[in-house]
């Protein structure tokens, strides 16, 4: 994505380019925030850049080859390319294959990006074109923000990379992140994300010391936090939560309607044995319990997860066990990955490698068996009266997110011939029909505009004189 949004010619153009997950997003728009501050504007194309930046992912060998593509494009579209982000720990891979990229950077090295860019193309003298709009630059649509609470992590998960690029748990104070998400509510956003690498952790570092916010002293603590941003009247989704018990105290908010009746907790396996080997917890019968409890607490809770198939080791008799589980938990929704051995993690050394060819087969059993119990999960909403999100409008109607739909990630709201709405209006509509990831809908609340029919009537209709 060649991220644009302002056109100045006459101040140093920059081009950035965001690859990855919603965290490298954040990482982005924290790098064009300070340089727009700066005066720099932000080119739509590469021709139009004085330099271009690429926001890299390095988790999989299949995002690191698509990170390597894109700093080519940018080499062969501008020739001035800095590189930041994830794959940028890795700075001899990058020059090995594209050796005339001006600077490279790792994660969250905000200050060296910036240093380069300074380099590149120096900043405009002009103090009066430093002006940023208070909320910042950001590359969701206007009614949905990221909200970063932390970064880091302090598990050790054996097939992730993430501690080994981004470091352990670093949090945000807690005061800090509610002013920030104060000024997003107050310019218009409508629905805040909170993510982080490992949201539930949040605060653990600090001793989840308190900080002021309005007259109260807010703890670090992700209860604390996420009652504190249900006072904000927008939507509060809360993503990547590790499976800790404290995750049940989250379901009274919920139940409450303070954050989205929204829990997206990657299990990434069943079998104890395949857990105990990722090094994550592995009490996954107790997590049934648990999941049945949040549901009587919280009927309309949503439940999505991620695993991983194919993982060293894994037996059928494993993979059964995963299965077993899944039909058991029924969860409404569910990504799933081959495992990838990706070069630096403990994984990747283990011994009994599942063959390419049977985690593909177990990849297709799982999707199989999760589609149908999603598409029950979804065809139970037929009927239903629920609020809706409006993302986006256009002649064929609108398009939403209902709460069980976290953007970018999960299905939508489809309001097929629907007029008179607009991105970032909040309306109650009735479900009609599912298919396997959407819903279609008709609308409850009357259009607070006139549709595109009622506007032709009205410059029909007779003038009186
Ligand atoms: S909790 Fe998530 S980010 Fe942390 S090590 Fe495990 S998989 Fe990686």
């Amino acid at each position: 994505m060649l991220v644009h949004d302002i056109m100045r010619p006459s101040s140093p153009t920059i081009g950035l380019v965001s690859l990855g997950c919603p965290k490298a997003l954040v990482d982005s728009e924290r790098i064009l925030t300070r340089l727009v501050a700066e005066g720099y504007t932000i080119s739509p194309t590469y021709q139009g850049a004085h330099v271009v930046i690429v926001n890299t992912c390095g988790f999989l060998d299949s995002a690191r080859a698509e990170s390597l593509d894109a700093i080519g494009e940018a080499l062969a579209e501008n020739g001035r390319v800095i590189v930041t982000g994830c794959l940028g720990a890795d700075p001899d891979a990058i020059r090995e294959t594209h050796p005339r990229v001006l600077a490279i950077t790792g994660p969250q090295q905000y200050e060296q990006v910036v240093q380069a860019v300074h380099e590149a193309v120096a900043p405009p003298h002009d103090p009066y074109t430093s002006l940023v709009p208070p909320q910042g630059i950001h590359l969701t649509p206007r009614h949905t923000a990221y909200l970063k609470i932390s970064e880091g992590c302090d598990n050790r998960c054996s097939f992730c990379l993430i501690p080994a690029l981004r470091g352990d748990l670093v949090s945000r104070p807690a005061g800090e992140v509610l002013a920030e998400a104060e000024r997003l509510a107050q310019a218009g956003v409508k629905e805040l994300v909170v993510i982080s690498q490992d949201t539930s952790a949040y605060g653990r570092d600090i001793g989840h010391g308190a900080s002021p916010w309005r007259d109260a002293l807010v703890p670090a603590r992700l209860t604390d936090l996420a009652a504190a941003l249900g006072s904000l009247g927008v939507w509060v989704r809360l993503m990547y939560i590790y499976p800790y018990p404290a995750v049940d105290d989250l379901l009274p908010l919920m139940a409450e309607g303070k954050v989205l009746p929204y829990l997206d907790i990657p299990f990434q396996h069943a079998s104890p044995s395949v857990l105990r080997a990722m090094r994550r917890p592995a009490a996954q019968d107790k997590v049934l319990d648990r999941l049945a409890s949040w549901r009587a607490q919280c009927p309309d809770l949503t439940v999505r997860s991620t695993f991983i198939v194919g993982f060293p080791g894994e037996t059928e008799a494993d993979f059964q066990a995963l299965l077993d589980w899944l039909a058991e938990a029924r969860l409404d929704r569910v990504g799933c990955f081959k495992f990838e051995a990706v070069a630096g993690v403990p994984a990747s050394t283990y011994p009994d490698p599942v063959p390419p060819e049977v985690a593909e087969e177990r990849w297709h059993r799982l999707m199989a068996q999760q589609q149908a119990i999603s598409h029950e999960r979804l065809a139970a909403k037929v009927g239903r009266v629920m609020p809706v999100l409006i993302d986006t409008v256009d002649e064929t109607g609108a398009v939403g997110r209902s709460s069980a739909d976290a953007p970018e990630i999960d299905g939508t709201v489809i309001l097929p011939g629907v007029h008179g709405y607009a991105a970032g209006d909040l309306i109650k509509v009735r479900i009609q029909k599912a298919r396997d990831y959407d819903l279609i809908a008709t609308p409850i609340t009357p259009p607070a505009r006139p549709t595109a029919r009622e506007r032709l009537q009205a410059s029909r209709a007779p003038r009186r004189r």
